[in-house]
């Protein structure tokens, strides 16, 4: 008989996580491997910001326990944050600081979620929020946002999937893994849906300031002062200022639910370590000319190669507005190669070319396949070039 919880047997790995792992490991078996899997800009942390950390090492200060929702200061630099991208002020109560975006989209779902309560899902939606919704005994409902309608949901579909248990709406704008942008138009419709029904907003806007070709991102926090009091906004420092190992995540809200969420840091992890903490108040109140740079170089890649991947035999994709994946529907492909499951063809793709991706089944999309394009020029000539030859085949 298993050791194991229920909780743990019925939850999936995280596929991103996994397909990373796999190609680091045939890697480091000598395969010359091509890996587009994890999102990870593959830029180091600008200098500016290592510079700060190294100064709370050497004077000390990154030595001691930190109050466990994150320095007064950090949170400083948050409202600063805020006040240039958002275009509003936040309070200390109002901020949570934690162990990466990740865990304090866990932390937002402790601190709400009663058993059977439903959180509704656009689709494909980021591997990890269903496994952390059902962790904390709630009920994902998710809600297809075709590549028709340019992988967005409308409020009809919304209102179509609300029941009386619906208690947040996650919106995640850009998207991972469309890289598709909701307007000011279609937020502002979906916010006061969601006000009129009082169901909570969980906004996960970590690839904000990755947007391209003169795409905007408009944060639905910003919308009216009705929908921002709805709304917990989840942000973090990993993909805009390529600091994805020092693993901070922020959440901006109402006190209620931050305290609460506070209190959950309090009782599992503590403080995000204070040396990263340090480093993120530079990060986000510092000088921001990195930030452009690193998109410029997104924003190159992304032109390059969505054209050559347009050409790939059975390979059919939108041009992303943000973030930084492809995420092509590959129905035709499957069937020329004669596969059913994508994650089947996803590690055929692996086996025959070399070229690591990510199965769009932990997406909630199984007939798409995930390219990462946060890696250099060279690597995604040559992935492309690898997977146009597979598929001429
Ligand atoms: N949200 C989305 C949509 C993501 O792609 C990621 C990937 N890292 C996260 C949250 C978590 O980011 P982190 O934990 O590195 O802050
Ligand atoms: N969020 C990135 C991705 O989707 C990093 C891996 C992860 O945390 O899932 O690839």
């Amino acid at each position: 008989m298993t050791k194991l919880s229920k909780r743990v047997l019925e939850m999936e790995e995280s596929v991103t996580l996994a397909a990373g792992a796999r190609a680091k490991a045939l890697k480091a078996q000598g395969r010359d491997i091509l890996e587009l899997t994890l999102g990870e800009p593959d830029f180091v942390t600008p200098k500016h910001i290592q510079q700060a950390a190294i100064e709370a090492i050497e004077t000390g200060k990154a030595s001691f326990y930190t109050v466990a929702s994150g320095l007064p200061a950090l949170k400083a630099a948050v409202n600063t944050y805020f006040e240039n991208f958002y275009g509003y002020s936040v309070e200390p109560n109002q901020v949570v600081v934690g162990t990466g975006a990740k865990f304090l989209l866990y932390a937002f779902f402790a601190a709400v979620i009663n058993p059977g309560d439903e959180v509704i899902i656009p689709t494909p939606y980021w591997v990890s929020y269903a496994d952390q919704i059902k962790m904390n005994e709630g009920q994902p409902v998710f809600v297809k946002a075709t590549e028709a309608n340019q992988f967005k949901v409308t409020v009809e579909q919304l209102e179509a999937a609300r029941t009386d248990k619906t208690k947040v709406l996650l919106l995640n704008s850009p998207s991972n893994p469309t890289g598709m942008i909701y307007n000011h138009k279609e937020l502002e419709a979906i916010g006061n849906w969601a006000v009129s029904h009082d169901i909570l907003i969980l906004a996960d806007d970590i690839y904000g300031r990755l947007v391209y070709n003169g795409h905007r991102f408009t944060p639905i926090s910003s919308i009216s002062e009705t929908i921002r009091k709805q709304t917990i906004v989840i942000n973090g420092v990993s993909k805009a200022y390529a600091m994805t190992g020092w693993r901070v995540g922020y959440a901006v809200g109402q006190p209620e639910i931050i305290s609460a969420m506070s209190k959950i840091v309090g009782q599992t992890t503590s403080n995000l370590t204070a040396v990263a903490q340090y480093a993120a108040i530079e990060a986000l109140s510092g000088p921001q000319d990195t930030v452009e740079t690193m998109r410029q170089a997104f924003e190159d890649r992304l032109n390059t190669i969505y054209p050559l991947l347009a050409e790939v035999p059975g390979f059919e994709v939108i041009k992303p507005e943000g973030a930084f994946y492809l995420f092509p529907n590959v129905k035709k492909a499957m069937e020329m190669k004669g596969f059913s499951d994508v994650t089947d063809f996803t590690t055929a793709i692996l086996e025959e070319t070399d070229v690591a991706l990510v199965t769009g089944a932990g997406f909630g999309a199984p007939e798409n396949i995930r390219l990462s394009y946060a890696t250099d020029m060279e690597t995604l000539k040559a992935a492309v070039a690898r997977l146009k030859e597979y598929m001429s085949k």
